[in-house]
Formats: C-alpha cells, structure tokens, sequence
C-alpha cells in the first residue's frame, strides 16, 4: 500500500542538510540507494539530486519501522524525523552529509519499484546500449547528474554574461531553408507543400547575419544544430552551439569578449582562472609546430622540420621523400627509448592509420643513436638532428618523411598518444588558444573545386580582397577566420563576414555557383547584403564539448541527457522509427523498392 504525498511536505533536499540543521525536526524524500539492516536497526541512504543522507529507523518506532522493512532499492519514500550527528567514530568523511543523519519517527512509502534492469550504482558499469535504452535510469547516477548540471551552470553563466554585455537571445527558426555549412541536411518533408522540404538548421548562420542587417547589433542563442553526417565518437547528430554574431566589431574585439566570456564560465562553472589574453598561432605555425590546427598546448613535444639536415642522405626513404618534395620532420619523445618492439609498431600503426606511410625512429642513448635508423645517420647530421630537437638522452625519436600535410598529420598523432601513454600531459589545466590566418578556400582534388575552409560567408583579409579576381592566387587568399582550441580540441570557429555585396558574389563565383543555384539557394540573403549591412562577425562555441571540458566527461554521450548512438538511433525511444502508412501518404512520399 502506497501512503499519500498530498499531506506531506518536503523540508529541504538530503544533501542541503548539515551540521547547522541538528536538533531540527525534517521531512525529507527521494530515492532508497541501499538500505541495511543492522543489529536491530535500518539505515536508508536516501538519494535525491542533492546527494545522499542517512536514515535510521529504530525498531521502537511503530509503525515506522515496519514500513522502513518493506523498502527495496529505488523505492520511492519520505522520513520524518531528527537531524541529529552521527557521533565520534561513525563520521563518514567521504559524503557531504557524513557527520549527520536522520532519526526517522515517520516513514512514508511514496512509489515502489521493480528491480531496474540495469545496474547502476555497482562499481562497474553495464554496457552503454543498455544504460541508454534506460536512459532515465541512467540519468540517476550522481555522476551523470552532476555533468548535465555543469551543463545547466554554462548555460546560465553564458547568459549572465553575455546579456551584462548588451546581448539580445534571439531564436531562429528550426524548420528552414537548406544551410550552407557544408555537411548533409536533415530533410523534414512539406505536407502542405506536396514535393518541397524543410531543412533542419546546420547552423542559424543565415539568420543570424540577418539579425545583424535587421539592425540588432549583438545576438546570441544557444542553438539547436543538425547535421547529417555518418557519426564519429565525438560527434551527435543534434548538438548544441552558442551562437553569437556581433556588428561594427573587429577580429581583437571578438577575441576580447570571447576570453572574458571563457574566463567568467570556467571561474564561475570551475573556481577556474583561465589565464587571458590566450596565446595565438597562425594556422601555419600551429601546423609547423605541433602538427595540427587544434594544438594541445598543455604540453612540448613540438615537431621540427628537418629537411636542410638531410640534405644529402643516404636513407633511401628519407632520400625518395625528398625527391618527391616532401619534407622531413620529428618529434622527440621524452623518456620513451626503452619502448619496446610493440610499442613502436604500434606507433608506426597509429601512422598508417593517418594515411602515412609510417615511421622512422631512433633511440637517443648514452649519447648515441641506437637502433631503429640510427645506422644510416652520420655523426653531423645526428648532433645537429639533436640540437634541433633539444632531445635529451633517453629520448625516442620518431621521423616522417612525406608530404608536409601528411607528415604532420601522422607526427600529431603520435605527438599526442604518447603523451598520453608517458602522463606528460598535465591533469587539470586549461590551455586555450587562437588559431589565426586560415586560408579562405581550400581545393578538392576529387571533386576538382574550390571549398571554404570555414563558411562561404567570411571576409577574406582586406589586402588579399584584390586576389579574388586572380585565379592562381585564390588558394592564397587567407581569411578573416579564426578558432578557439583548447587542450587539442577545436571549441569554435568563427569569422569576420562578407558585409559587401560584390566580394560576397565572388566569393560564391569561385566556389562554382552557377546563377540559378546561387538565386535559389541564397537569392534572398544576397539580396539582404544590398539593403545598408553593418560590418559584422561571429564565432558559434561547441556547448557539448564545452561541457565535455568542464565535467572531464569521457564522452559527448555523457553531457547531453537523451544523446544519441553512432548510429543516430535513440535507444529509448527507438527513434528514427517506421511510420504508418498515412503518413506517408500525407506527406506525398512514397518507399523506393
Ligand atoms: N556557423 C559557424 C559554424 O557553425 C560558426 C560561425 O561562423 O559563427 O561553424
């Protein structure tokens, strides 16, 4: 028999009780963690969202007692009784209301339940699909919660902010016109209009360059995206941006505002002081020396180029790279020349998979080079390959010899694994940076055209607007283009807009849109552009990866309360599902055999 809730009223949540509430008479609720008979008497860890506080029932206490003995996990109950402290001894330090409990003299039984299928609160977890198929269940455990409230505390300290910085919240629509940022569009058919569809938004960009033509000046929203890409663990297909899009405002006062917004989130979220102004890197520096666009900056290992040093090689892949136009490049590895045979085939693994061809290595010990190449390496090219690298003895050095992008790209990847497998990289540090000078286009070779390396809306640099009408220096043109990265991962990317007509029309000529496309697709933003647009940019921050930063979360599943699998499947739901066959028939579609 369930007891009624309606003349029952809660006092405070479990874990706001404390020391301060001794002696007082409370009534609280929630969840039966676990329960335990002992020596007569039963204590309850009673969970709400707040933690967990411990009950005890004493058996002279009829008929609280009796009902207290048909409590199972996850029931559902209320206590009234004494907050009293547990006494000298019995002090629990590792919870927040260990030195306290309840002295229950009421004990109410407000919902019961079925065993759960899924075990939550054991040490190890069950698997994923399970957990997300009980998704609501899922979301009991104290850790999840704790990460979707971090995730409530960034929304709210970005709205504080950003509204204090005269800032308008402004929605924009979700059913819209097919977007520009370059991945697959979720598709929603009309039904009123048989044969047309609705696009789910990539992005609001559209619209929020709108906002800036309508004259709003600052705008933000913490924005719904949709994009319809074949999933990687990092990614959902709905996710979450902070949207915002400025006018009359230059590169330095995006930044500017970006770092204070940065440092008032991890200080308010955190306690965190993120240290401002953040260092930035033009794109080539930041390929150059760590190897990617969203260096980890929390620590060294940079690559150097080492090409001049061999010159004249005798090591006939060194020597074939450089034939090709290749580049040679290395990292050093602190400490890591006692890898085993394993380790290193792993790495030159790691490298294939990046698409090189693989690695090179030698062992920098006892003030030699041993193992690996080492044999094809003269004495001057070693001390100079040393100094470079300012390797120290006991260090494993790994080379690439490809094209630059490659060799990059394959050092980068090694750069951070063994970082992570050697703990160099320092726990609990923030390292933001901004990656600057990107250029504007970037060619397909497949597809034999010219792509945005951003969006097709961004300003290119003021002196490289001539070479819009240049041909062979379009892929020199850099961009009015900026990222925000921080330890490794790319936050956000942004840009300073095309506010003039003619360049926004050239922009769109060497991206190969022919007349008719470009007017159906953007006839009316181009037209916007003719009628008085501010200058302006933006930058849209990533809200899941934020909150993957600020909670330590392991997984983007893990900071979004109903995620998705790589799949796109909601397992609770079931969702994407079939429809009946009305609804197709409503929305004129018909199934392809
Ligand atoms: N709309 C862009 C994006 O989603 C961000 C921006 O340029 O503001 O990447």
């Amino acid at each position: 028999m369930l007891d009624n809730f309606s003349s029952l009223q809660r006092s405070s949540r479990c874990a706001e009780l404390s020391d301060a509430d001794i002696g007082k008479t409370v009534t609280v609720m929630g969840w039966v963690h676990k329960r335990r008979d002992l020596g007569g008497l039963i204590f309850i860890d009673l969970r709400d969202v707040s933690g967990i506080l411990q009950i005890v029932i004493n058996p002279d206490t009829q008929p609280a007692f009796q009902k207290a003995e048909r409590l199972r996990n996850e029931y559902v109950a209320a206590f009234k009784g004494v907050v009293r402290g547990r006494g000298e001894g019995n002090v629990n330090t590792q919870m927040k209301t260990g030195s306290i409990e309840v002295d229950a003299s009421e004990v109410y039984l407000l919902a019961d339940s079925e065993p759960l299928p899924v075990q939550l609160f054991d040490k190890s977890l069950p698997e994923e699909d399970l957990r997300l198929t009980y998704r609501y269940l899922d979301l009991r455990r104290p850790a999840l919660q704790n990460t979707i409230i971090i995730r409530h505390q960034l929304m709210q300290a970005i709205r504080q902010y950003l509204n204090a910085k005269q800032f308008y919240e402004i929605e924009t629509p979700i059913l819209m016109k097919s977007t520009p940022e370059g991945a697959r569009d979720y598709l929603v058919p009309s039904r009123i209009q048989p044969g047309k569809f609705y696009a789910l938004p990539q992005s609001p960009q559209i619209f929020k360059q709108l906002l800036m033509i309508s004259g709003f000046d600052r705008y933000y929203q913490i924005a719904r995206c949709f994009r319809d890409e074949d999933l990687r663990a990092d990614r959902q297909p709905e996710f979450t941006q902070l949207d915002l899009e400025m006018s009359f405002i230059s590169m330095e006062e995006i930044f500017e505002l970006m770092e204070g917004l940065m440092a008032h989130i991890f200080k308010e979220v955190l306690d965190y002081d993120l240290a401002t102004p953040f260092p930035r890197l033009s794109y080539m520096e930041a390929m150059e020396r760590f190897g990617c666009d969203k260096p980890d900056l929390r620590f060294g290992m940079e690559l150097k180029d080492l090409t001049d040093i061999f010159g004249n090689t005798e090591f006939a892949v060194f020597r074939s790279a450089l034939e090709s136009g290749g580049v040679i490049k290395a990292i050093s590895i602190p400490t890591a020349a006692n890898y085993s045979r394993k380790q290193m085939d792993a790495l030159v693994e790691l490298a294939r998979h990046q698409g090189g061809k693989g690695l090179a290595f030698v062992k920098y010990q006892s003030g030699a080079f041993e193992a690996g190449i080492s044999k094809f390496i003269t004495d001057k090219e070693r001390d100079t390959v040393i100094q470079r690298l300012n390797a120290q003895d006991g260090d494993l050095i790994a080379f690439a010899a490809d094209g630059f992008d490659m060799a990059c790209k394959v050092l980068a990847a090694v750069r951070n694994q063994t970082a992570e497998e050697l703990n160099l990289i320092p726990k609990d540090t923030f390292a933001m940076a901004w990656i600057t000078d990107f250029p504007l286009f970037l060619y397909d070779e497949e597809a034999q055209r010219w792509e945005p390396a951003h969006h097709m809306f961004s300003l290119p640099k003021e002196e490289h607007i001539p070479w819009l009408d240049d041909p062979a220096r379009i892929g020199d043109i850099q961009g009015q283009l900026y990222d925000m990265v921080c330890n490794g991962m790319e936050l956000s990317s942004g840009s300073i807009r095309c506010h003039r007509y003619d360049i926004q029309k050239k922009i769109f000529d060497i991206l190969g849109f022919a007349e008719e496309e470009l007017k159906e697709r953007f006839g009316f933003f181009l037209e916007a552009l003719k009628y008085g647009t501010p200058p302006h940019g933006g930058i849209a921050p990533g809200l899941d990866r934020l909150v993957m930063i600020l909670s330590n979360a392991a997984s983007i599943r893990d900071v979004i309360a109903f995620p998705k699998t790589l799949k796109a499947a909601d397992l609770m739901s079931g969702a994407p599902s079939e429809v009946a066959d009305l609804q197709w028939k409503e929305l004129h579609l018909k199934p392809v055999e």
